[in-house]
């Protein structure tokens, strides 16, 4: 009990009343409330137990002091007005405060008023004060839970066995089912057939091992669709640990997984056809070589290009052949088996996947060219497009594996070497790999190889052949690359240059001679005979197409200070029109820094007029196989003419390339032909040799 000596004290609202003493101290010492009194100056004269517990000072250090004392400063100066309210108004009242402790905020539910003396004259005043800190907490939870519970998540609670007891408003948007479908039964009504028992039975294993599950599943609307959900279990437990209830959060990812199966799909799809690329073509093919190494039976793989593809979208445009590829494709499709793997791999370039072809060699490969002859069959058939019809053959190479010791790399090397075969047998041809191929494919590596190792050892040079104006002088060369192969002796770019491009080793190549090139050029303009010269340089598509192709050539031009307009880039027809835009912005970007270009062995791409004339361009070279017939083959004089009255048209330059005879020299010169080049002024020859050849050739 608190040591004070309690003043008499008399009960609010009955002015008179005399209380005894110790029955108020047995009330305030006992009760769990705080009891406070104050003189009118603001003494404390009664403090009990649980004020003194609420505000963690003693009876002895708080009694005879004012607020001011006990309470940080604004604190005090609240509870004084309120004291000042009591002494003009004279009433109880009650008010939920908020004091702060040394512990912390707590929240009182207080009630205050006066006390009067025996006399009936005020003589202080009272608070009785209710600590309700952890009711208003307990409040704001359920506060925050009722909210969260209301969330965009779908809620569910069930029970300890499992029972639905609550769900939220989310909860039926996801799953259809409304509180009263489902409250009271479990939730395994949700479930879709989609995930094994086994799949529950280990949720449920770790809910009770570690009270958490998360994962993912696919559960069945009240609608009947599917949907795919995200589910997060937690057990609540009591302090003992028993269960009480689980709490499972749902959110719907149907949407999200959609949307990544897209993406899936589109990194192994052809977005055109929807066919398979070759990515996956290729994992499909790994499958069945270790299918077929258990089974030891034969599959095949067939590669299938259109004959005349190349026409049709020059001559149509692109959206008309990407409309016949459509059609290609499903034709193809539907002439095969479900299980066979038709893929497309860009371009017009097709791969078929055949497997079960049994276990007899012979067999498997009449079954295969069967199937290689049906597809063809499927694909000579006209085509109807916009009252258009036409008709599309396809050359088909053809491999067979059986798993033992075969490798994806190498099985597609063998069906692109067959189909490349295929190819030069004319339209329609059909050419399985053989054994004599195999020879032809390792000597292919053995270059390949070889050809790494030469760009490592510098066995590349250039070789310069000079070009003359229509007055017989020398106004430029073209740079030619040769491989001074070590063991067979100087190699020409016929060697080599295709497998170069398909390996990707171009580019490295195609730098070196950029280079090197620009090199000459800066070397030749410090010489009086080749300072005007200008050096035209041979571009393969896969260069070209770099996005820093550009910013390439004008690195190479700036390292070796060379004169950007004596630079000529020559580009050949397929390359420009394969990708027309960005062709000619690469140009317009060369030009604009005064770099020339000219379009190489022009005519021998069927490339249609109307897209040439939107290539920026300087030059054009007429192909070698239109300069030998001339002057007698009527119709190579008349495409010679042709062209020298578009390119001058165009303000273009001519040139004619192959240029062996006086007779076609004489042709050409007759007809306005800009510029010669060919054995009758200069072979290709070294540098030194081409410095010391004569600057003016009058043939
Ligand atoms: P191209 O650019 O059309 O080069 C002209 C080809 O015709 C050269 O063959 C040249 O030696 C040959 N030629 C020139 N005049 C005559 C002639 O009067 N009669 C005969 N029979 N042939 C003549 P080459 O050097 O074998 O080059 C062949 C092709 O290789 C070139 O054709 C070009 O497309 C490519 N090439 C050459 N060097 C490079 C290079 O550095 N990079 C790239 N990407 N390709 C190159
Ligand atoms: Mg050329
Ligand atoms: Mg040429």
């Amino acid at each position: 009990m608190a040591p004070f000596d309690p003043p008499a004290l008399t009960l609010p609202g009955s002015p008179g009343a005399v209380v005894g003493a110790s029955l108020l101290e047995q009330i305030a010492a006992n009760v769990s409330d705080a009891m406070v009194a104050k003189d009118l100056q603001g003494r404390f004269v009664l403090f009990n137990p649980a004020a003194q517990r609420l505000i963690g000072q003693s009876a002895e250090q708080v009694l005879g002091r004012t607020e001011r004392d006990v309470f940080p400063p604004e604190q005090a100066c609240r509870l004084e007005c309120d004291d000042q309210r009591i002494r003009r108004d004279r009433e109880v009242f009650s008010v939920e405060e908020t004091l702060n402790m040394s512990d912390g905020p707590h929240v009182l539910l207080t009630v205050k008023g006066p006390l009067y003396d025996e006399q009936g004259e005020l003589s202080g005043t009272f608070v009785v004060a209710r600590d309700i800190t952890r009711r208003k907490r307990a409040e704001n939870e359920l506060r925050i839970a009722a909210a969260v519970f209301d969330s965009q998540l779908g809620m569910m609670v069930t029970d300890a066995q499992g029972v639905v007891q609550r769900v939220n408003r989310a909860f039926t948007r996801i799953t259809g089912y409304e509180p009263q479908d489902i409250v009271g039964r479990n939730p395994r009504m949700l479930r879709s057939g989609l995930q094994p028992p086994a799949f529950y039975t280990d949720m449920w294993r770790q809910l009770r091992e570690r009270g958490h599950w998360q994962g993912e599943l696919v559960n069945r609307h009240r609608d009947g669709s599917l949907y795919h959900e995200r589910l997060d279990v937690s057990a609540i437990r009591d302090e003992q640990g028993a269960v009480l209830h689980y709490v499972g959060s749902i959110s719907d990812i149907t949407r999200e997984k959609s949307a990544s199966a897209r993406i899936e799909h589109l990194r192994y799809h052809d977005p055109l056809t929807e066919l398979p690329n070759r990515s996956l073509l290729q994992d499909r093919l790994a499958h069945a070589l270790q299918a077929d190494s258990r089974s030891g039976e034969f599959g095949a793989l067939l590669l299938l290009d259109l004959d005349n593809f190349k026409n049709v979208n020059d001559s149509l445009g692109h959206a008309f052949g990407d409309r016949v590829l459509v059609q290609a494709a499903q034709r193809m499709r539907r002439t095969l088996r479900a299980e066979d793997t038709l893929a497309r791999f860009g371009g017009d370039t097709f791969a078929v996947l055949v497997e079960g072809l049994g276990r007899v060699p012979a067999q498997a490969a009449t079954l295969a060219a069967g199937i290689a002859t049906k597809l063809r069959q499927a694909l000579e058939q006209p085509f109807q497009l916009e009252a258009r019809t036409l008709s599309c053959g396809a050359s088909i190479g053809l491999t067979l594996f059986d798993g033992d010791s075969e490798q994806v790399d190498l099985l597609m090397r063998e069906a692109d070497l067959a189909m490349y075969r295929a190819k030069e047998q004319g339209p329609g041809g059909l050419c399985f790999f053989e054994q004599a191929m195999q020879v032809e494919l390792e000597a292919r590596n053995a270059l390949e190889a070889d050809l790494r190792a030469a760009l490592a050892a510098r066995e590349f040079v250039l070789h310069y052949q000079g070009q003359f104006d229509a007055r017989g002088r020398r106004i430029g060369a073209e740079a030619l690359l040769r491989w001074m192969h070590p063991g067979q002796g100087l190699l020409g770019p016929g060697c080599f240059i295709h497998l170069a491009e398909q390996t990707g080793l171009i580019e490295p190549l195609g730098q070196w001679v950029l280079e090197q090139a620009c090199q000459r050029l800066a070397a030749w303009a410090r010489e009086e005979v080749t300072r005007d010269l200008s050096l035209a340089v041979n571009v393969s598509a896969r260069q070209f197409r770099h996005a820093d192709f550009v910013q390439r050539v004008l690195q190479a031009l700036d390292a070796a200070g060379a004169d950007p307009r004596r630079l000529q880039l020559e580009i050949t027809e397929s390359l420009a029109l394969e990708n027309l835009q960005d062709t000619v912005f690469k140009l317009r970007e060369l030009r604009a820094c005064g770099v020339g270009v000219a379009l190489d062995d022009f005519g021998t791409g069927n490339s249609s007029l109307a897209y040439l004339a939107q290539l920026p361009l300087d030059q054009i070279k007429i192909d070698k196989s239109f300069v030998d017939p001339l002057p007698a083959d009527p119709t190579s004089v008349l495409i010679v003419q042709a062209v020298l009255a578009l390119g001058h048209g165009m303000g273009l330059q001519v040139v004619a390339e192959g240029v062996e005879t006086a007779a076609q020299h004489e042709y050409l010169s007759s007809l306005g032909c800009d510029v010669f080049q060919g054995y009758l002024f200069a072979r290709p020859v070294a540098q030194c040799e081409f410095l010391a050849a004569p600057a003016a050739r009058l043939a």
